[in-house]
């Protein structure tokens, strides 16, 4: 944080080269180093709470809807009849609360950092809204490359709401796990991802095209601007072997939106298809990924 005399100062974020986003913050509710990464929990006048992870904005309240509505709401309504849902990572719940909005039996939530978990529904209740009180709410403290190894356990959808790929959250990217993701999947399935800012970390959509390549027959990428995941738009990895899920009519999704009976503030059955319309330059991104399968 960069301090100045007003009482207030900005939390400078600087994942990436040459690009510094700020946001001006009012005080430090909690900071924590924790087995796994630096913690920490700031309070602002704008933005609500904001988590922090090494250094990286993981959660705001003013925000967090579009990120955690496009994760959940685009594969379970594209699916239609998921019973198992898996979220890797996720520790702030909002990836938890809007997938049991929809009528699932079970959603297993494998977060590496139990402090994580503590500490935002400490902090940041707002986020999880209850979540973790729901009886098919089953949390799962672990690798999330080390459960999808082991698990005997198969999934409907399965989310990947993890850090970056540096540190704890590198090896929910690589090829290996996304192999063991497609071994867990049940026919049908279909897994989504948190693929970057495309603008910044257009090679991380282009690997994660690739690598979702070589195991499914259907690779691709949606995506929808987080402000505070700055840099313009994020990407949303798509791997399922599904070849007609990615185009389910606009009044089928409509009807199961109805049906679900849920409220979202970002997500609509309109703006579910055009999220896989892409402007060229993550177009182009997307198809070097989708041409070079690893
Ligand atoms: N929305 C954020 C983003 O797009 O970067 C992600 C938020 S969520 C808090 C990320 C979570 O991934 C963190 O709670 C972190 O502890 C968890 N995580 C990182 N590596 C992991 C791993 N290998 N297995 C399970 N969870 C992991």
């Amino acid at each position: 944080m960069s301090d100045n005399d007003n009482g207030w100062a900005w939390f400078d974020e600087t994942l990436n080269a040459g690009y510094q986003f700020g946001l001006k913050v009012d005080s430090i509710l909690f900071r924590e180093t924790t087995e796994h990464q630096d913690l920490v929990i700031y309070q602002t006048s704008e933005w609500g709470r904001i988590m922090a992870l090494d250094g990286i904005i993981q959660v705001c309240e003013r925000d967090e809807f579009i990120y955690h509505e496009m994760l959940t709401h685009v594969p379970l309504f594209a699916h239609g009849a998921a019973r198992e849902v898996c979220v890797v990572g996720g520790g702030d719940g909002g990836m938890l609360r809007e997938a049991l909005k929809h009528p699932v039996d079970r959603v297993t939530m494998v977060e590496i950092d139990g402090s994580v978990v503590e500490l935002c529904k400490e902090y940041l209740p707002s986020i999880s809204d209850g979540a973790f009180d729901d009886p098919r709410a089953d949390l799962v403290i672990a690798d999330g490359a080390a459960f999808m190894a082991e698990t005997d356990r198969s999934f409907d959808v399965i989310i990947i709401d993890s850090t970056d790929p540096i540190g704890p959250g590198e090896v929910l990217f690589s090829s290996a796990f996304y192999a063991d993701c497609k071994a867990r999947l049940n026919p049908g399935g279909v897994m989504t991802t948190q693929s970057g800012v495309v603008m910044i970390q257009g090679d991380e959509l282009t690997t994660t095209v690739q690598r979702l390549g070589a195991h499914f027959a259907d690779a691709f990428a949606y995506i929808a601007p987080v402000p505070t995941y700055a840099g313009g738009f994020m990407a949303f990895g798509w791997g399922t072997d599904n070849t007609t899920l990615r185009s389910v009519p606009a009044d089928t999704l409509a009807v199961r939106y109805d049906q679900a009976d849920i409220t979202t503030r970002y997500y609509n059955p309109s703006l579910h298809g055009g999220a896989f319309a892409h402007p060229t330059y993550v177009a182009e991104l997307l198809e070097a990924g989708r041409e070079t399968r690893s």
